[in-house]
Formats: C-alpha cells, sequence, structure tokens
C-alpha cells in the first residue's frame, strides 16, 4: 500500500520539542501526535516519576547515588493515550502536583539520573514516527531528529496560562507567585551542569507568547512540509 495515500506521509521522522517549562509543549506535542498519526512520548513524565517515587521512599532529593540507583530500576511506561504508569501503578495525576514539579527539577540534575532516562527515551524513539518533548531533546536525546522546535514564551505568558488552567481545575492561585515558580524553573533547568536547557543549533525557535494552540500546530506542520516530510 502508497504510504502517501494513506495519510499524506511522505516519510515518517521524529520531531522534537524543547522548550521552558510550561510553554505548552506537551498540549503542541499532543495535537501533533494526533493530526500526524505520530506517538507522542512526554520526558518530562520520567523525571516527574523519578521524583515522585523518591518522595515516596523518603530518599533525599539532594542523594545522587540513591536517585541513580533507583531511576535504573523502575519501571516507567507511557500509553498512546497519555498516561503515565509507574512500577505498573497509574500516576498520571499524582506527578502533576506542585511538589513533583520542583522535585523533578531538582532530580533531573544529576548525570547518573539523566543518563538512566535518556537512554530509555532513545530506544523508545528508535524507530521513527515520534514527538519527543522535554528540555535536551534535540541536543541529547534525539540530535539525529529531522524537525527541531524550541518553543518559548514569555514568563509572564506561560504564568497567565497556568493561573487559568488551574482556575478550569477550581483551584485559586497566586500569579506571582506562578511566575517567581516558572522563572526559578527556568533558572535551574538552564543553569544546570548536566544537559542544561539550551536550543539546538538546527532548532527552529517559535514564540509562542501571542499566539494560540492552532496556530503553533500550523505552523509546525508548514515546517514539516517545507521539508518534503509531509504534503
Ligand atoms: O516538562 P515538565 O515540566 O513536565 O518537566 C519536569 C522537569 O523535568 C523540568 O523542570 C526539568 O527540570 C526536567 N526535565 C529535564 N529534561 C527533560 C524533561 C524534563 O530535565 N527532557
Amino acid at each position: 500500500m502508497d504510504i502517501v495515500s494513506e495519510g499524506n506521509y511522505l516519510m515518517k521522522i521524529n520531531i522534537a520539542i524543547d522548550g521552558p517549562s510550561a510553554s505548552g509543549k506537551s498540549t503542541i506535542a499532543k495535537r501533533l501526535a494526533s493530526e500526524l498519526g505520530y506517538i507522542h512520548i512526554d520526558t518530562g513524565a520520567m523525571y516527574r516519576c523519578v521524583a515522585y517515587q523518591a518522595i515516596k521512599q523518603g530518599i533525599d532529593l539532594s542523594d545522587e547515588k540513591s536517585l541513580g540507583e533507583m531511576a535504573q530500576t523502575m519501571d516507567i511506561s507511557l500509553s498512546v493515550d497519555g498516561r503515565v504508569f509507574l512500577n505498573h501503578q497509574d500516576v498520571t495525576e499524582e506527578i502533576r502536583q506542585e511538589e513533583i514539579s520542583v522535585g523533578a527539577s531538582k532530580v533531573s540534575i544529576y548525570a547518573n539520573v539523566r543518563t538512566a532516562m535518556v537512554k530509555r527515551q532513545q530506544k523508545m524513539a528508535e524507530t521513527k514516527g515520534f514527538i519527543v518533548d522535554g528540555r535536551d531533546i534535540g541536543t541529547v536525546v534525539l540530535p539525529d531528529a529531522e524537525v527541531k522546535i524550541f518553543q518559548t514564551a514569555s514568563a509572564a505568558s506561560r504564568a497567565v496560562r497556568r493561573y487559568k488552567e488551574n482556575l478550569g481545575k477550581g483551584i485559586e492561585s497566586d500569579f506571582e507567585l506562578l511566575k517567581n515558580e516558572i522563572e526559578q524553573r527556568d533558572y535551574q533547568d538552564m543553569h544546570r551542569k548536566e544537559s542544561p536547557l539550551r536550543k539546538a543549533e538546527d532548532a527552529i525557535e517559535i514564540d509562542t507568547s501571542d499566539m494560540t494552540v492552532d496556530q503553533v500546530v500550523s505552523k509546525i506542520i508548514s515546517l514539516i512540509a517545507e521539508r518534503s516530510y509531509y504534503d
């Protein structure tokens, strides 16, 4: 069967989406995955699992050795419909708590934690047809990804999005506090020694501060088309 006539794919590729916290990478990656028939891998969820399990087991988040050992043996699986399983238990909602967001940013500074996660991520995306989002995808995990996006947005607009998202869930939050937390996580992610957040040389930067989800998705699809991977 001719693959082009099935769904406009000229060839399956891998797409890397990196960028700071709360810049909407997962939302965009999910939409792209459904439009292109690709599979989304949310690598942030994996670091969140490391933090979640460490807190549950009473491991200090600065105990690099124990975190590294734990990261090698824990079982993490991501389902195609976006659920996250840690040692076969569904933790999709639990790992979104603020305490875990902050914890994930702490445990992800350690080389042995990162090595364990990167190995798994590379194995997951070994064949083509994946949209992988994170901080180091275009630079470390999939340096050969055919399309690399660096998705940004101002701290203020990211805080507004989080604020509205929380309101939607019935949670009233302090806007300034949200903005400060976002800025702190940016600083932590950009200044760590191991795989700091940075734009890959061949990545295309998209500032989404004033863009809707639809606009970002169309922009990325047109970039893929420009490179003749989609018709
Ligand atoms: O993307 P998300 O906010 O869920 O990621 C949680 C944390 O995990 C980030 O703040 C970052 O410190 C870390 N992370 C990382 N490398 C990735 C994905 C996430 O260091 N590829």
